[in-house]
């Protein structure tokens, strides 16, 4: 059993880097692919790049060519629901496209040919990543100096199972969020890779999650200071994430294909 872990960010490749042993180094197609184990687990990681092309052409080489069974996500993300602070984490239930727009071939965010609109993340994948989300949440102020999280205003954090929607677009104004949230209410969070990479899962029937630390308000909050919070916010959340995942005794077992959830909310 082998599991792809897939990083939007290099810093955050770089310190689940540094949890690897046995490590083997393959580049292709401008990707470099880490081979190795984590807590003798088999893992290949790989910086993604951003984007949905440049995360959809990652995903199929980790499945076709490296093998993967499982595939973890790990990035930052904007958040949507006014409920979610900077500091939060979504880990995907659903993940949509909100840029695509066949119409009227199809229905607004209808991936053609295919009937779906929604992608679902695997139900034992989501239920490892709450474990370790819960885990590192409870710990955060003895992983993070309590300086930082204050710098960011992470005072409680939390985590939410949610909708993500993906498009190849950086969101940084009130209007475009509006209008994402004006057609897909349950919408949590924004990011630019997501949904791409869950279609290539569902094409290959691989089980997956996304997990996202929220790093900006999509245009609801003043600046950030983005390298700053990668580096010492979201680089931490992803390494103790990914550990606390494959830390479990139980491995990850077979747990199906990701399923289509056209169904949903359409
Ligand atoms: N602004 C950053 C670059 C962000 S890079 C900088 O100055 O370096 C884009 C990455 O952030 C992608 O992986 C994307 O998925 C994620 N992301 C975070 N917030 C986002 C938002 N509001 N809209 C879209 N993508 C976002």
């Amino acid at each position: 059993m082998k599991i792809g872990i897939m990083g939007a960010m290099p810093e955050k490749i770089d310190s689940i880097h540094a949890l690897m042993s046995d490590v083997e180094t393959i580049e292709r197609g401008g990707r470099i692919y880490h081979i190795g184990k984590i807590s003798g687990k088999e893992v290949v990681l790989v910086f993604s790049r951003w984007g949905k092309v440049a995360s959809a052409t990652t995903a199929t080489s980790l499945i076709t060519e490296f093998k993967i069974d499982h595939l973890i996500f790990t990035g930052v993300a904007g958040a949507s629901n006014p409920d979610l602070n900077i500091g939060d984490i979504v880990i995907s239930k659903c993940l949509y496209q909100h840029d695509m727009d066949a119409r009227p071939l199809m229905p607004r965010h209808e991936i053609p040919l295919t009937g779906i609109t929604f992608f679902k993340a695997d139900s034992i994948l989501i239920g490892k990543a709450s474990a370790a989300a819960d885990k590192l949440l409870a710990t955060l102020s003895e992983k993070i100096p309590v300086s930082m999280l204050e710098k960011f205003s992470i005072r409680s954090p939390k985590f939410i199972l949610g909708t993500i929607a993906t498009g190849d677009q950086f969101i940084s104004d009130r209007e475009h969020t509006a209008a994402i949230m004006a057609e897909k209410p349950e919408t949590d969070a924004v990011e630019m890779e997501g949904a791409a990479v869950a279609q290539v899962c569902s094409d290959y029937g691989i089980s997956f999650v996304v997990v996202r630390t929220i790093s900006d308000q999509a245009g609801h909050t003043s600046e950030l200071d983005f390298p700053l919070f990668i580096k010492e916010i979201a680089r931490l959340y992803s390494e103790h994430m990914v550990k606390n995942m494959l830390d479990e005794e139980e491995s990850i077992t077979e747990s199906g294909a990701c399923e289509a959830a056209a169904a949903l909310g359409v």
